[in-house]
């Protein structure tokens, strides 16, 4: 048998299954491979710090947050039980780490702010919920952007997150702690959320696979909101099978407790997973392959095209004229949800309070400047200030209008494609500390994830290539609403022929 780690989550699961391997065995392996990389990260600080990429007020910490052996230990010891008595779950005993925006009871939930250092929820996210009942085993909580907001990971209060591929680069973001300790082999499998591309983007950098479902698919409940209307749930992998078992386990309706959740019954996205892609139309919009797309990303994206030609599917030009509208669109829209969203982070009920204040303006005052970073306050600025009367009509009401007709783009080019495809990033990850003194060049690099975003589509991406630097590339599919299995059918096949998705980077240490 191979490592342990270098097994899919389905391996993972058979050998558990069939008892060719505990449940502590495997919690103990990836905790090891944890604790190694946690180590390794305080002398990649230090090796960094000399070169100025790393940032001072930032250092490293890697992928972590927060672990608790004991109580990992303890979930698996249960898993083996149950394996041992014939009561196992679907996936029992299977490793999983959360992104840091999911709350959890055993686990204190930070959504990578200070203004939330320690605390601890007293229930688990509907999603992480789920997860637990079909017998996975939680190894910890994943560092990722203050409150999902970034695009490269370099936002969190706890510290930067180095690309695996190449530790001066960013994995991406704002999932980038489950992007990289996915690609390191520290987790089979991760959880992450997608508001703007937070799924799709780190996983194409970190050179894993990673969906974001249909708006409404997953429940919110228990991911900290940044943006209510666009965030979205999924599952990071390494491969489309894997994450098409962990996204049947995480979706299904959630009504009572999330207003937004679809009604509607889970669903097996594996059942489709092989079927043949004869004659299936793929729409290949002009903008997405406009100047701005570096040639790397292009040629690696071109040629998985190809690939996909090759297994029978064909090629539709298609057009999705509003794309660089999203840009604009979003980053008025997103804000303007934040900016109401955070309001309830005022150092009354929960986090962080600021020491010294002289009357309850002072206090909240004190409390949100100290314990929010500086792309969470710009972000609340630019909300109150589109949502303000005056700029209410000009900004928020026109950004609402476009993304209706953002939507209606899409519609149209469904009726002549069955899936889209494109790049996920019009470049690889990019240096450390390149575009974080930028947030306009931060958000520009978001362009092919928020069209989908703001039309409530699910995308996926999939390694389909190496750029500048040996870097991943991931391509692009995006789906018709509630046609994940589709995607994931589409991936899997590509998967088939391809092998960008076994390379891994080098050993964590
Ligand atoms: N990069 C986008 C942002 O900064 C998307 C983030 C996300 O999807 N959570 O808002």
């Amino acid at each position: 048998m191979n490592a342990i780690h270098e097994l899919s989550l389905t391996a993972l699961a058979h050998a558990l299954q069939t008892q060719q391997l505990s449940a502590r065995q495997v919690a103990e392996h990836f905790l090891a491979r944890a604790r190694q990389h946690a180590a390794s990260q305080a002398h990649l600080a230090s090796d960094m710090a000399p070169s100025g990429t790393a940032d001072p007020a930032h250092p490293s910490c890697g992928a972590f947050l927060s672990m608790d052996e004991g109580y990992t230990l303890a979930q698996a010891d249960a898993s083996d039980q149950r394996l041992q008595t014939g009561q196992a779950r679907p996936l029992e005993g299977v490793p999983i780490a959360h992104k840091d925006i999911f709350v959890t009871q055993h686990f204190p939930t930070t959504a990578g702010s200070k203004i939330l250092a320690g605390y601890r929820s007293p229930f688990d996210a509907t999603v992480v919920g789920r997860l637990n009942e079909v017998g996975m085993v939680s190894l910890g909580k994943l560092n990722c952007d203050e409150f999902a907001m970034g695009s490269a990971n370099e936002n969190s209060a706890f510290g930067v997150v180095h690309n695996p591929w190449d530790h001066t680069r960013i994995a991406g973001g704002s999932s980038g702690g489950s992007a990289a300790a996915v690609a390191m082999g520290l987790t089979p499998a991760a959880t992450g959320t997608d508001t703007g591309g937070s799924i799709r983007q780190p996983a194409a950098f970190c050179g894993i696979t990673g969906i974001k479902p249909t708006y409404g698919r997953a429940s919110r409940y228990g991911m900290i909101a940044y943006a209510s209307s666009l965030d979205q749930a999924g599952p990071m992998a390494r491969s489309a099978e894997d994450c098409a078992t962990l996204l049947s386990a995480m979706c299904g309706p959630d009504v009572e407790r999330d207003s937004t959740s679809l009604d509607l019954p889970p669903e097996d996205y594996c059942t489709h997973l092989n079927n043949d892609i004869q004659g299936l139309r793929i729409g290949v919009p002009k903008e997405f392959f406009a100047k701005g797309l570096a040639d790397d990303v292009r040629d690696a994206v071109q040629a998985a095209l190809a690939t996909l030609v090759r297994m029978g599917a064909q090629l539709v030009e298609i057009e999705l004229p509003k794309t660089e509208l999203s840009i604009p669109v979003y980053y008025i829209l997103a804000p303007a949800e934040a900016s109401s969203n955070l309001s309830r982070f005022d150092g009354v009920k929960f986090g962080y309070r600021t020491k010294d204040y002289k009357d309850l303006d002072e206090m909240y005052q004190k409390t949100r400047s100290e314990g929010f970073g500086a792309e969470v306050q710009r972000r609340i600025m630019v909300g109150a200030y589109v949502l303000s009367h005056g700029y209410y009509d000009a900004y928020y009401v026109q950004a609402q209008k476009i993304r209706r007709m953002i939507s209606e783009d899409f519609q149209r080019a469904f009726s002549q494609c069955d899936v889209i495809a494109g790049p996920v990033a019009p470049t690889v990850a990019w240096k450390l500390g390149e575009k974080s003194s930028d947030p306009l060049s931060n958000y520009l690099a978001d362009i092919f994830t928020l069209p989908a975003s703001l039309a409530g589509l699910p995308g996926m991406s999939v390694p389909c290539g190496f750029g500048e630097g040996h870097m991943p590339v991931g391509l692009q599919l995006i789906g018709n609403y509630l046609k994940e299995s589709q995607l994931l059918n589409v991936a899997h096949r590509f998967q088939g022929v391809s092998e960008w998705h076994t390379q891994r980077p080098g050993s964590p240490a």
